[in-house]
């Protein structure tokens, strides 16, 4: 990587300026930035937010996953960036892997080889540009597996770039555990409560409703221990997974204050931390 240089610095110090005149943040994305200021900030840190485009239920649309991915990585990245790390975020990538969601109308899929390929590319691309620390943010469910492949794989073809994963869920598991009081998973109270804290008007609560959702036949499959793949179709009457009627933005506001202050963290150690060929040991 290259050191900092007096315009990196320049840059970094005007952040911290506009960020104490309580001035808006300087743009963190990088469709919003021009090259003279690609070239200055020298990022050190690429953040790739991951979505999906499918339904969720009566009162979220079919963007949600995307929208919130590109939200929560908008806002970490302002705060770290305020703190002094080095870090932009990627276009937001609104495919996700949907294979069990193809018979409903409309619900954008792609393969998991094809998301493996995707992430590969982004990321043998920021190598060949000098950025070998990346974080990929991701929001859809159907995705999770097949990014821990993608990340598996790079470790083989990409050795000297740091890749890691984040889903939000993760970071703030023991807040919501105390702050959401129906547990689901799709469109549910957690999800609802993100989205009114994060694009209150792409949510639309009057048409919030608990699903009618189907119950599995087996035992052992209710149970929770077994992995299977949901036919969505038949999972509920609405596309939605758990009671989203008592989401609120306040709710969602303490799951995002978590999350932004935990990943902003992170991104200003990792933007600091010097890559060696033990990283990250
Ligand atoms: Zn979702």
């Amino acid at each position: 990587m290259k050191p900092i240089c007096l315009t990196s610095a320049l840059a970094l110090l005007l952040l911290g300026r506009a960020a104490a005149a309580g001035q808006a943040p300087a743009p963190v994305k990088l469709e919003d930035l021009t090259h003279p200021e690609i070239q200055q900030r020298a990022p050190q840190v690429l953040l790739l937010p991951i979505g999906s485009t499918e339904p969720h239920a009566n009162h979220l649309c079919y963007g949600n996953d995307a929208f919130t991915a590109g939200s929560l990585a908008a806002r970490a990245v302002e705060r770290a960036s305020r703190n002094g790390a080095r870090v932009l975020v990627l276009p937001v990538m609104p495919y996700g892997v949907n294979t069990n969601l193809i018979p409903i109308p409309l619900a954008q899929s792609i393969r998991p080889a094809t998301m493996i390929q995707f992430v590969h590319d982004v990321v043998d691309t920021a190598e060949k540009q000098g950025v070998r620390k990346v974080l990929i943010l991701n929001t859809h469910g159907g995705n999770k597996t097949t990014l821990g492949t993608a990340l598996r794989e790079l470790a083989a073809s990409h050795p000297k770039v740091f890749v890691a994963l984040v889903q939000p869920g993760d970071v703030y598991a023991e807040v919501a555990a105390q702050v959401i009081e129906r547990r689901g998973d799709h469109a549910s109270e957690a999800e609802t409560s993100l989205a009114l804290a994060l694009f209150p008007e792409k949510v639309d609560m009057r048409k919030a409703v608990p699903p009618r959702e189907a119950e599995l036949k087996l035992g052992s499959l209710r149970a929770g221990y077994l992995t299977f793949v949901r036919p969505w179709k038949h999972v509920s009457d609405n596309t939605g997974v758990g009671d989203p009627t008592r989401a609120t933005a306040d709710k969602g506001r303490k799951l995002v204050e978590i999350f932004v202050d935990r990943i902003a963290s992170f991104l200003k150690e990792l933007s600091d931390a010097e890559l060696s060929d033990t990283f990250p040991y």
